[in-house]
Formats: C-alpha cells, sequence, structure tokens
C-alpha cells in the first residue's frame, strides 16, 4: 500500500530531486512511465527547467528551456563555451538511453 507521499508522487509522476554531478534534477513519466522530460536546476541562472538536446551536423549543444508565468527563456550550453555542457550531456544520455 502507498504512504501519502508515495501517493502524491504517483499523482504527478515525478522522481524526487537527485543529484549528478553537482546538477539537480528530476524526471517526469508519462501516463504510460515512459520519460517525458527531464527536470533540472539550472546551473547558469538557477531557476528549474527542462533539458534538452540540440543536435545538429554543426552544432551540438544541451539547452535549458524555462517556463514561467511571465516569460520563457532558454540557457544554452554548448560544447565549447561551457563547463556544464559534458554533465548535461551525461546526464541526458544516463537517463534517456537507460
Ligand atoms: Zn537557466
Amino acid at each position: 500500500m502507498l504512504d501519502l507521499y508515495e501517493l502524491e508522487r504517483e499523482k504527478k509522476r515525478e522522481s524526487e530531486w537527485m543529484n549528478y554531478k553537482g546538477i539537480r534534477y528530476k524526471v517526469e513519466y508519462t501516463k504510460r512511465g515512459a520519460i517525458k522530460s527531464i527536470i533540472v536546476v539550472c546551473p547558469k541562472c538557477g531557476k528549474v527547467g527542462r533539458l534538452v538536446r540540440q543536435f545538429s551536423a554543426k552544432k551540438y549543444c544541451m539547452r535549458v528551456f524555462h517556463k514561467q508565468s511571465s516569460k520563457e527563456y532558454i540557457c544554452r550550453f554548448s560544447a565549447y563555451g561551457s563547463p556544464y555542457f559534458d554533465i548535461l550531456k551525461e546526464l541526458y544520455y544516463k537517463i534517456r538511453c537507460k
């Protein structure tokens, strides 16, 4: 039997906050239990956002999408410009390709 806390988590379909090499993150799931999105505390601005990958022939970078009531913005982490790029990339693959 689930206790209240577990029940609450079940409803929201997300994991607890976890830590990967200093990056705080949690995982959101769909109704069917598939991974919906990876939520991170952005190392650039300190706000919560969704971690996504931008992958094209010319560019490879990780992005954090922030959506707040008043505005939306993106923090970008490029392979050459940010020390957090590798950690975010590792985290992304760790979760998406498990
Ligand atoms: Zn940010």
